[in-house]
């Protein structure tokens, strides 16, 4: 089965079209890196990915869910809030800028959703909100707040909050972009260990190292089309479009 499947989006914002009839599929524990030019639609398309942003054409099915498709009219549906709001709970997502709460621990912070969201009780989360902590290396930090954290260490914190909602997929825009270099190292070993446990991942990134040693496929899009996708080889050695060349010379 396929966790994501999307075909033809397309999307504007007003007279600017972002996505151009875009189509990906991804399987269960595969691990898709995109990349390309700031401004090509990377973000936007995660976004509408998991209804942050609504597509204007286009069918988005996760898990074999539909989330969105043309009605009979043409018009692009959505799901029924209900059923809408669990697809998307299907992916959990990191962003470039952290996002956590500056008022809760770290600790509250991994558990402020499946609390609130899922009504799980405190005592049956806090045993697993800890051992993801471990997992990214910080469960020491666990009473801590987050201004009192490295960038690094918030944006494993962030690794470990989308966690504990139990995605099946994770979807990651830019998670090391915001990061000095010397702190994109523990963010990236946190990812690499998430894809070693077959996680089903969607990784946007600039950091083609990590493109080439973890995922499985790589996809570069450009001005909201994908131009080229293949595995990493194929993309990193020999790109076989002059924009994909092109980009990858100006990233050396
Ligand atoms: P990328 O992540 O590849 O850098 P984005 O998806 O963020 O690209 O943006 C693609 C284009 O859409 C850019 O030109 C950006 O300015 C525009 N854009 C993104 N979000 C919005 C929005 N909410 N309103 C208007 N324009 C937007
Ligand atoms: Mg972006």
């Amino acid at each position: 089965m396929q966790m994501i499947r999307a075909r033809d989006i397309h999307k504007s914002f007003h007279k600017l079209e972002v996505l151009r009839g875009l189509s990906l599929e991804v399987s269960k524990g595969e691990v898709v890196a995109i990349i390309g030019p700031s401004g090509s639609g990377k973000s936007t398309f995660l976004r509408c990915l998991n209804r942050l942003e609504t597509i204007d054409r286009g069918t988005i099915e996760i898990e074999g869910e539909v989330l969105a498709a043309p009605g009979p009219d043409g018009k692009t549906r959505y799901a029924p809030e209900e059923q809408a709001r669990r697809i998307c709970r299907k992916m959990g997502m990191v962003f470039q800028q952290f996002n956590l709460f500056p008022h809760l621990t770290v600790l509250e912070n991994v558990i402020e959703a499946p609390l609130v969201v899922k009504g799980v009780k405190r005592e049956d989360i806090v045993p697993e909100a800890e051992e993801l902590l471990r997992k990214v290396g910080l469960l020491d930090k666990r009473d801590s707040y987050p201004s009192r954290l490295s960038g690094g260490q918030k944006q494993r914190v962030a690794i470990a909050r989308a966690l504990a909602m139990k995605p099946d997929i994770m979807l990651f825009d830019e998670p090391t972009s915001a990061l000095d270099p010397e702190l994109t190292g523990e963010v990236l070993r946190a990812m690499r260990q998430l894809a070693e446990e077959h996680m089903t991942m969607l990784v946007v990134t600039h950091e083609m190292a990590f493109a080439r040693e973890v995922a499985n496929r790589v996809i570069f899009m450009d001005k909201g089309e994908i131009i080229e996708a293949g595995t990493p080889t194929e993309i990193f050695s020999r790109p076989s479009h002059p924009r994909t060349q092109a980009f990858l010379n100006n990233m050396l």
